[in-house]
């Protein structure tokens, strides 16, 4: 850039002049890409706006002959422009003709120039479209020209994106950027979710462009590296960083992302050319993922979201937003779209206005979808891209039944499942009336359907979904959304609240089962575990640190006085942790029959089958408790050693396998021999064509999500169930372990008219 003519603080200055003036969009346009050529003492300046028909349309020029706009267009990957927008990298060519993608446009005129600049109009890593500069001369751009270029860009990607083109599309034609997308995922959690977008924290949205004052920004900039560097060195030297819920590698990362040079100077850079601290992160961040999104190496694409979280961090410090913030700004029919989130970060929402959420990661049996699920949100997950191509606000509507997501729906499409909402309201209304009938097989069998609950606010559903009682109350949640380990007080009023909601049916409480995912970001007795899944956590640490165990059962039996207490033990792996937490739950009775308290009038101890060491002590395990329960989605986790929450290999085993339903129906078979109830708490439970299976292996309880009582009631009533047991009991004995289990349930079900 020549300083004759301005520099790109100066050309900066003019854009935010014609952004202010009151001129119609084609004039300001044209305005701009004159000041461009001005500025950049070029002959050309052009800029090419992408469609939604992946056409790349000319919208201005300063050059290139003037009948040509709104006329000339390329499709993405076509021509120079083309590939800069496909590739979303700049070309910087000093005889343009010579290029192996040059195309020509007869009606451009664009022959007599040799040297072309061209670089991608971004936002959040997504193409917008194309601003070119060319010279009659040649001549090779210097790297602060680019980077000029790319600033402008940026603020035609905002100009974009406001909308501000929309009105000069012709009829018919629309932007890119406002384009339908239909985006396919994971169905995570049932149920349809129709609202707007609410980008989750991992994109803030820049509205402060321009500077006033480089100096001042630099030093905003220096400010907030400063504090993003020492509280990065603070987590680290932190002894207890496994349990801060980000890995120690991710923190090294970010320390090294956060004194690289090369990021820094391009964050100056931009400054330099006339942004606003946040807007030049914001510019470099863009330019890198739009870089970084073609590259198929996983390890380099876990770095770029390293990067973002990082340029998140500093734009949060930049525009001083806590979390708090964004409860303000959801609208009242929210569906969050996040790359991932923790459990209680979506708690922080309010609740009453979230109709559903998009995860670009997550599986099944992760704790955010846990708890998702527990509030009865429709939730899809591992929907790529669903964050850069998403803005606040946009209208979205979210199959939780077929892991579909639409962004920008056409109205045909809202008109459907405005129609599918309808119908499942009136399956709901079904589902209400079978509520009141007898939870039984069509053969009569009585079965019991629990609910799975953790919070306060899961009880109103106790009543609504008409579950038998609460087989599996996760007590961790209380501690996983508290900013401090909760006092006795607090635990005894939650656990006298679940108790007097349930009235009289029965409660499973599952002692604290903290450790592996869930982490609780004020413990601080853990050290950096290579395999947090098979470390310390649940009953192991909970048998180690006895204060924490012995609060928890005072408080569970004082509020239970009077009434029957269910309590078990999460990742029992030996008999032995049932005596030993019998021995503390005996010594905490004594203790309080001395002060006189009121006890619980019947007592009930539990453990979860989730680790397969116990599979080989089953008789000695039903003879140490009154009841067990299988963890599924723990005994799956290490029967398969599958990691559960690795999104990549989320689906690669089938619980519904001869090999898994083999172990179910032997844990059934031992309680049966010893009189000892069995039920199962995992999301096996939750899914009309699992609960079959397990219904066909023996169980005759399971618990599950609220929201999915009703369906795998209205299976249920439907079922033969001495049919299913025989064809289970012959396919699990006679047929290859590779027997396609999901299909002859699926065939069962139809030759009976079951729906599943
Ligand atoms: C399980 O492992 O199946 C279970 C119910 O416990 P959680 O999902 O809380 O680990
Ligand atoms: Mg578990």
């Amino acid at each position: 850039m020549r300083d004759s003519a301005g520099g790109p603080r100066v050309l900066l200055r003019r854009l935010r002049e014609l952004m202010a003036e009151a001129l119609d969009p084609q004039e300001r346009l044209d305005h701009i890409v004159r000041e461009i050529a001005q500025n950049m003492v070029a002959e050309v300046c052009s800029l090419y706006v992408l469609r939604a028909d992946s056409m790349l349309e000319l919208y201005a020029t300063e050059g290139l002959n003037p009948g040509a706009v709104h006329l000339a267009q390329l499709r993405l990957g076509q021509g120079l422009v083309g590939t800069i927008a496909a590739s979303a990298r700049p070309l910087n060519l000093s005889d343009a003709q010579k290029h192996p993608a040059f195309t020509y446009l007869p009606e451009t005129g664009e022959e007599v120039y040799h040297s072309f600049l061209g670089v991608p109009v971004l936002r959040a890593g997504r193409t917008l479209g194309v601003l070119v500069v060319q010279n009659r001369t040649m001549r090779h751009y210097r790297e602060d020209e680019i980077e000029a270029l790319e600033t402008v860009a940026m603020v035609i990607a905002e100009m974009i994106a406001t909308g501000d083109l929309a009105r000069l599309t012709r009829p018919g034609i629309e932007l890119d950027l406002s384009r339908p997308v239909s985006m396919t995922g994971l169905p995570f959690n049932e149920g349809v979710g129709l609202g707007h977008v609410v980008l989750h924290e991992p994109r803030i949205v820049v509205t402060a462009l321009f500077n006033e004052d480089s100096d001042v920004e630099l030093d905003r900039l220096e400010t907030a590296l400063d504090s993003l560097r020492l509280s990065i060195d603070d987590m680290l030297s932190r002894r207890d960083v496994a349990f801060e819920g980000e890995h120690r590698a991710v923190l090294e990362a970010y320390r090294m992302f956060a004194n690289d040079r090369g990021w820094v100077r391009r964050l100056q850079e931009a400054i330099n050319n006339g942004l606003t601290a946040e807007a030049a992160v914001e510019k470099v961040q863009s330019d890198m993922r739009a870089r970084m999104m073609h590259m198929t190496d996983p390890y380099l694409r876990e770095r770029m979201s390293d990067f973002d979280d990082l340029a998140n961090r500093l734009l949060r410090q930049l525009m001083g937003r806590g979390p708090d913030a964004l409860a303000e700004i959801v609208p009242k029919d929210a569906i969050i779209v996040a790359r991932s989130m923790g459990a209680a970060e979506l708690l922080d929402y309010p609740r009453q206005k979230l109709r559903g959420l998009v995860l670009e990661e997550g599986a099944p049996t992760s704790h955010i979808v846990i708890v998702a699920r527990a509030i009865g949100l429709p939730t899809v997950g591992q929907v790529k891209g669903a964050v850069s191509m998403s803005e606040n606000g946009d209208a979205i509507i979210v199959d939780g039944e077929d892991g579909q997501v639409h962004l920008r729906p056409q109205a045909d499409v809202e008109g459907a499942y405005a129609e599918k909402v309808r119908f499942r309201a009136r399956r709901q209304k079904l589902y209400q009336e079978l509520r009141d009938r007898p939870t039984e097989t069509k053969d009569g069998v009585p079965v019991d359907l629990m609910m799975n609950a953790g919070l306060a606010v899961d009880l109103p559903q106790l009543a609504q979904s008409g579950a038998a009682g609460i087989g599996l109350f996760r007590t961790e949640l209380q501690f996983m959304v508290a900013a401090a380990f909760p006092r006795v007080e607090a635990q005894e009023r939650l656990y006298r609240e679940v108790l007097e909601a349930a009235d009289g049916k029965p409660v499973t409480f599952r002692t604290i089962d903290i450790g592996g995912d869930k982490v609780l970001p004020y413990f601080k007795g853990a050290q950096h575990e290579e395999n947090p899944a098979l470390g310390w956590r649940a009953i192991r640490l909970t048998l180690d640190r006895p204060g924490l165990l012995r609060t928890q059962i005072r408080a569970l039996l004082k509020a239970a006085g009077g009434r029957e207490l269910r309590m078990m033990l999460p990742m029992v792996t030996e008999v032995n942790e049932v005596r030993q937490a019998r021995d503390i739950i005996d010594r905490e009775v004594r203790h309080l029959s001395r002060f006189g308290y009121l006890l619980p009038t019947r007592l009930k101890i539990g453990a979860m089958i989730e680790v397969p060491s116990l599979l080989w002590q089953l008789d000695e395990l039903m003879q140490a408790v009154d009841f067990v329960s299988v963890g599924s989605n723990d005994l799956f986790q290490f029967v398969t050693a599958t990691d559960r929450g690795n999104t990549r290999i989320a689906d690669r085993f089938d619980p519904l396998s001869v090999p898994f339903l083999r172990i179910l129906r032997q844990i059934v078979r031992a309680g049966d021999q010893s009189g000892t109830p069995v039920t199962l708490c995992g999301e096996l439970a939750g899914r009309p064509i699992s609960a079959m299976a397990l219904l066909g292996v023996g169980f005759r309880s399971i618990s599950m999500a609220p929201a999915a009582i009703g369906p795998v009631k209205a299976m249920l009533c439907e079922l033969p169930l001495s049919d299913l047991s025989v064809m289970m009991d012959e396919a699990l004995a006679n047929h290859s372990a590779s027997t396609d289990i999901r299909a002859l349930l699926r065939d069962f079900a139809n030759k009976h008219s079951i729906a599943l």
